[in-house]
């Protein structure tokens, strides 16, 4: 049996996956040299400062990464193009369902407005959707740190692409220093939009802002979540609300959230019954795809294939699609490991 041929044939759902991080160096390449703005002398200096290799040497290393990404994102046509591209790439790699997130903020810095930002996103995963197969869902990104009014005002104008492709609103950015509850209101009212929720907490070491995301924020998933082990009474809330924990063990190397792979607490959570599911956080930044996430899981924690299943299911429970979708989902997963 050659593991990795039977990871790439599994099944696969995406639900933490941001659209800047996950973009084709070659790209970024070409649409540098494009703007004739390309600072890199070869494209193996542009390869090192779009990846990670293990853990960051610093907090800039780890935003630089995101830098040239951001600067080639700010027309529509470019948007279309990136979203397509992941999608192809998702598709290549057996991943039959994703939820991409990004914050549409930083793709104005050419004029755009967030209408057109996020119409250019959608487009281009419904291309990708029609030639590849994938279906995708798209998250919005509000931003810790910026002002609350800002976060509102993204909100009430991503409610006019609800349930046409966006499904969720996410808090991002710095979780050390600003609290979930300083985004009280503007998770009130995208939950009384409409939105489903799911919130950055518990990546950088303070669990309190699990507990603070589920209980003010509404969370009904977590991203990372990495930290919930230093309070037993989170775990024991994670589990009571049946919130989704969305895992990247890759990308909490890189940022120093764990030592090493075989420290990370996703199995210890997984059997202890928690909702766990496996994710990329950022394709490019990582230099991972879900399969080498599944391989990685497998082969340094010991997950098995019936695990994978059960991990899989908790993907579609935890998919903000509709429940016709989440029937697609299931039927195909159910079929894949009932053969
Ligand atoms: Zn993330």
């Amino acid at each position: 049996m050659n593991v990795i041929e039977d990871i790439q044939r599994m099944p696969k759902i995406e639900l933490h996956l941001h659209l800047d991080g996950s973009t084709r160096k070659e790209t970024i390449w070409e649409l540098l040299n494009e703007l004739g703005e390309n600072p890199f002398s070869s494209y193996e200096e542009l390869n090192n400062i779009l990846s990670i290799d293990g853990k960051c040497e610093s907090l800039k290393e780890y935003l630089e990464a995101f830098y040239f990404p951001v600067k080639v994102m700010q027309t529509k046509e470019v948007l279309t193009r990136v979203s397509e591209e992941l999608a192809q790439d998702l598709a290549k790699e057996g991943v039959i369902y994703s939820e991409i997130r990004f914050a549409p903020y930083f793709h104005q810095q050419k004029g755009l407005s967030i209408e057109e930002v996020i119409e250019a996103v959608l487009k281009g995963l419904s291309k990708g959707e029609r030639k590849y197969k994938v279906k995708s869902r798209l998250i919005i990104c509000t931003m810790r740190g910026f002002p609350i009014e800002k976060n509102i005002d993204l909100v009430k104008r991503a409610a006019a692409f609800l349930n046409k492709g966006v499904v969720a609103i996410d808090l991002a950015g710095n979780e050390h220093d600003f609290p979930p509850e300083e985004s009280k209101e503007v998770f009130k009212l995208a939950k009384s939009l409409g939105f489903h929720i799911t919130v950055h907490a518990g990546e950088t070491g303070k669990e309190e802002n699990i507990e603070k995301a589920i209980n003010i924020l509404g969370a009904e998933r977590i991203g990372h979540g990495v930290f919930a082990y230093k309070n037993p009474n989170i775990l024991k809330l994670i589990k009571e609300k049946s919130v989704f924990l969305e895992m990247c063990p890759t990308s909490n190397l890189n940022t120093n959230a764990v030592k090493s792979l075989l420290e990370h607490p996703i199995k210890t959570y997984y059997d202890n019954g928690l909702k766990v599911t496996i994710n990329t956080d950022n394709r490019t930044v990582s230099n991972v795809s879900l399969s080498s996430e599944i391989n990685n899981i497998i082969d340094k924690l010991g997950f098995s294939i019936e695990d994978l299943e059960r991990i899989t299911h908790y993907a579609v429970e935890a998919a903000f699609c509709s429940s016709e979708d989440k029937e697609w989902l299931k039927n195909i997963v159910e079929n894949y490991y009932n053969k």
